[in-house]
């Protein structure tokens, strides 16, 4: 697999030292989006569902990296009950017709990191990553190197993900 060149990704770890630091007053962000009634835009929230919701990645690995994050604060896939896997299973069907819908990649990937040594920034709150992929996007990205863009471009795109989101739920 290739390994994407994504230098805003410097900028999240520097912010996760912060979160470490002050792990007790902030809590956990997936959490914190999980309960984000109303600040759907500010958090990046884009789908609800029954047991997990759809958020955008702050710090995308691509344009349109969606993450499936179940409410429950759990560590690993062992801790959900089958409904609940069952249902992200459902959401990644959901995020990756929404993500065809808005800007009709060439591919996926499609993954959990489980443990800090796997990768994962969250290690107490699972997760499941879908990055789109288009053919030659590793050089497309290394033109993106203004986080500040990154971010604007993060909350127009909310918006653009919320909607699609109802259009594909009508037309099922
Ligand atoms: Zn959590």
């Amino acid at each position: 697999m290739d390994i994407l060149w994504a230098p805003w990704r410097s900028k999240y770890i520097e912010s996760f030292k912060d979160e470490e630091q002050n792990k007790n007053q902030k809590g956990c962000f997936l959490c914190e989006a999980a309960c984000s009634i109303g600040k759907e835009r500010e958090l990046l929230v884009v789908e609800r569902l029954k047991h997990c919701f759809i958020m955008m990645n702050k710090f995308p690995y691509n344009g349109g990296h969606l993450m499936i994050v179940p409410y429950k604060h759990v560590a690993n896939l062992e801790d959900l009950s089958v409904e609940e896997l069952l249902e992200m299973m459902d959401a990644l069907k959901l995020a990756l017709k929404a993500i065809n819908f808005v800007s009709s990649p060439h591919g996926f990937n499609i993954g959990i990191n489980i443990g800090r040594v796997a990768g994962a920034g969250v290690p107490d709150h699972i997760h499941i990553h879908v990055v789109p992929r288009w053919n030659g996007d590793t050089s497309f990205i290394s033109i993106i190197s203004d986080t500040k863009v990154v971010s604007q471009a993060l909350d127009e795109t909310q918006q653009v993900f919320a909607e699609a989101f109802k259009k594909i739920k009508t037309d099922i």
